[in-house]
């Protein structure tokens, strides 16, 4: 599919990116500037979210901002914190991309550790449920609110040793097409991407015997998180949608 994607589709809109520190939410926020959004970008790594922040000034995009938050440790109170401090800084957010995950560790059911499912869970499921609650009052006021999360193939089909993280991306499709059907009488609009393989460290660490070089990049597959970002994609609601053909 081609998207449509005009070069200011995302003017003044308020995009949140997690894990924009690395892999792809860095470069979805670097898109989501690039495009005319204010991105706040929130990770756990301060140091790399200050260089993308330092990387979205040097290109002349509106100046970010940054929210430190470790999703493993944070609370609802800290979801509400963050939305009151996001509401008084810009007065409104129109679009959230639920990026930042957790591989844990990939195993033989039989010998998937508690403590591995407890942060993988946690990070990919339960910080997505509390952050989307505390910003859905938010959100709704905007004319175009959109929520993107991420899930991945094993989001939708089980495959031996991926444990944890597969069971927490069926969880983030479910939870994405409740959202979805809840929201269908607003002009929110929620949906999943499934990035296919792609070169990060997560996939490195996923598959440490391939080749990279073969894979696409993080900038290749931008252009469905800017259409399922921007106005084009009204119409499209509850869906998860492939950012590249599957191999
Ligand atoms: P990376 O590991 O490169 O980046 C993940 C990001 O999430 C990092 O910025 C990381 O921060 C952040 N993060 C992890 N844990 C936490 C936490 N506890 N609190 C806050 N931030 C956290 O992964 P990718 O870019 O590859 O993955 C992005 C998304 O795409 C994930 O949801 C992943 O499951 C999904 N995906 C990726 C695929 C691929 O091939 N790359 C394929 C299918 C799905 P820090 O850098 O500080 O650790």
């Amino acid at each position: 599919m081609e998207y449509q994607i005009a070069a200011d589709s995302l003017k003044d809109r308020v995009i949140l990116v997690t894990g924009a520190g690395d892999g792809i939410g860095r470069q979805a926020a670097i898109s989501y500037a690039a495009h005319g959004a204010t991105v706040i970008l929130l990770g756990r790594t301060v140091a790399k979210l200050e260089a993308v922040y330092d990387d979205i000034e040097t290109l002349g995009y509106s100046q970010a901002a940054i929210i430190p938050l470790d999703l493993r440790g944070a609370t609802k109170q800290h979801y509400i914190d963050m939305v009151e401090t996001i509401s008084d800084q810009f007065g409104r957010l129109d679009g959230v991309l639920h990026n930042a995950g957790l591989l844990g560790v990939l195993s033989p059911f039989d010998q998937l550790g508690e403590d591995t499912f407890d942060d993988v869970m946690h990070v990919n499921v339960k910080a997505q449920f509390l952050m989307t609650q505390a910003i859905m009052p938010l959100i709704k006021k905007s004319e175009d609110g959109r929520i993107i999360f991420t899930s991945s193939t094993v989001g939708h089909e089980g495959r031996a040793f991926w444990g944890a993280y597969s069971m927490s991306k069926f969880a983030t499709e479910g939870m994405m097409e409740i959202l979805a059907n809840e929201m269908c009488n607003t002009t929110v609009r929620v949906n999943a991407i499934n990035p296919g393989g792609t070169r990060t460290g997560m996939r490195a660490k996923a598959f440490p015997a391939e080749d990279s070089g073969l894979l696409k990049t993080p900038k290749d597959i931008m252009p469905l998180y800017l259409y399922l970002m921007g106005p084009e994609s009204k119409d499209v609601n509850g869906q998860c949608i492939d950012a590249q053909p599957k191999s």
